[in-house]
């Protein structure tokens, strides 16, 4: 069930934190299917890039959504429950990747129906592994909605 070579794996990776968005990219590199991996840095950029509006026009719709919790301007938490109620977004599949472990956070994302909750790990190699797991899980073993 591995992407065809003429089909990239579409992320769209939702986080504030530089350190954070570098490690992920890392985390694909290893990746046993093609990825494009895009990048925005708050909830409001999400949204517009999900409704492909203003200089987000051409985005193609992500596989999966990457979605950091705590960010300036609109935050993860808004986000979701922004995408759960679209018609035209809440099929996405959308992983909640954030430092809050908090159970009120973690409740919450699965009340809106994320598709799973990781916290992302302290040091630089477990959390390359964690995205290589979690890449590796959406592109080669689930079976993703229809584009
Ligand atoms: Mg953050």
């Amino acid at each position: 069930m591995e992407v065809d070579e003429s089909n990239l794996a579409e992320i769209l990776l939702v986080d504030d934190n530089e350190d954070d968005v570098f490690i992920t990219r890392k985390g694909f590199e290893n990746a046993r299917f093609r990825v494009n991996l895009n990048h925005v840095e708050n909830g409001k950029d999400c949204l517009a890039y999900l409704r492909k509006e203003g200089e987000f026009s051409k985005a193609k719709t992500p596989d999966l959504i990457l979605l950091d919790l705590n960010m300036p301007v609109m935050d993860g938490r808004e986000v979701l429950a922004e995408i759960s109620q679209d018609e035209n977004l809440k099929h996405l599949p959308v992983v909640i990747l954030t430092t809050s472990a908090n159970e009120e956070d973690v409740l919450k994302m699965y009340s809106l129906r994320c598709s799973a909750y990781v916290t992302k790990p302290v040091s630089f190699a477990k959390f390359r592994e964690v995205i290589e797991v979690l890449g590796n899980y959406w592109f080669t073993v689930v079976k993703l909605p229809p584009k």
